[in-house]
């Protein structure tokens, strides 16, 4: 699979968080060559089957993006909207959006605002060319999303492009699929919605896959960039991130320390993962019915949340290559209260 490609694929799809379907249709069509089974739930993860007699290991990655969701129609024609999970007004000023029917726009500010002042949404509109509240309405409705219109492409040894968290780790996901040669595990690949709004879809997902075993696979912060300081230990180029914690999730030792032993044994290059903001779909999973055993695999990223985030294309090859090593290890079953 090709890495820039398969990613451009998927990003080209509109999928802010609860309108997922065009992203997981993308991600169903790679998949299904691979898998045994692949269907969608209620919540819309995509949940990839491939059979095994072992224990349940489930892999995920979120497929939903941040956005922006239409508030109110201003009489001139310009759209107000509120956020759909983080975004800092002030690193999306000039920036291209589209809507789910092709609409673009643009994000701009009110004018005469004071200059180096934390920016609010309120304080933001979406200009589609409309010369009036009608025209506006008859192209987007209050309700209606719109997500960065931004190029994915290849620089030197990075990948940039919009949602690269968490589309780049749908990808290597799907790299350690197309890599699994019977797997004496039961392995359930899951591509989950309405991560950037709380962890919605792991949640439900981990509750009916029940597993034994559940690695998230997700960007975390980069703590190499200038003033970035030392809140989170992750740089640019130096391998899969083997998550210990964020503010959502502490690891089970146990699957830190396996997967360090997998990156040391498949000579993998790795680094440890603290971030000390943010969370993943393992905040939700770990919880699930009597706990999970839970860890993480990151992906460094620089400028998460903005319309061109940042990562090395070896992080990403790195990354599959680690989940890849965990799918095929054979590992035992849980004990569970009541057998
Ligand atoms: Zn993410």
């Amino acid at each position: 699979m090709n890495v820039l490609e398969a990613l451009q694929a998927i990003n080209s799809r509109f999928g802010p968080s609860g309108q997922e379907r065009r992203v997981a249709e993308k991600i169903r069509a790679l998949a299904e060559p691979y898998a045994d089974e692949v269907h969608t739930d209620v919540m819309g993860n995509l949940i990839v089957h491939k059979k095994g007699a072992g224990a349940r290991v489930m892999l995920c990655a979120h497929m939903d993006s941040i956005g922006f969701m239409v508030t109110h129609l201003e009489d001139s024609g310009l759209l107000r909207v509120g956020a759909v999970g983080g975004v800092e007004p002030g690193d999306v000023l000039g920036t291209p959006v589209r809507f789910a029917n092709g609409v673009l726009g643009a994000l701009q500010q009110e004018e005469g605002l004071e200059e180096g002042k934390k920016r609010e949404m309120g304080q933001l509109f979406v200009d589609i060319g409309a010369v009036d509240a009608a025209d506006a309405r008859a192209r987007v409705q209050v309700g209606d999303m719109a997500v960065y219109h931004t190029p994915t492409y290849l620089s030197g040894r990075s990948i940039f492009g919009p949602y690269l968290d968490d589309r780049v780790c749908c990808v290597a996901l799907l790299m350690a699929l197309e890599r699994v040669q019977n797997s004496p595990n039961d392995l359930y690949f899951v591509f989950t919605t309405q991560e950037e709004v709380g962890l919605r879809g792991a949640q439900t997902a981990a509750f009916a896959i029940d597993p034994d075993y559940a690695v998230v696979a997700d960007v975390t912060d980069c703590g190499d960039l200038p003033g970035s300081g030392h809140t989170c230990s992750a740089r640019q180029g130096g391998g899969a991130a083997i998550k210990v914690m964020d503010r959502s999730v502490i690891c089970h030792p146990q699957m830190v320390e396996l997967l360090r032993d997998l990156a040391k044994e498949g000579k993998i290059r790795h680094q440890m993962d603290v971030m000390d903001c943010g969370g993943t779909d393992g905040g939700a999973i770990h919880k699930s019915r009597a706990g999970v055993v839970t860890g993480g695999v990151s992906i460094p990223c620089r400028y998460t949340h903005t319309p061109q985030e940042s990562v090395a294309l070896s992080d990403v090859t790195d990354c599959a290559a680690l989940l890849a090593a965990l799918v095929q290890k054979e590992l035992p079953p849980i004990e569970r209260v009541g057998g």
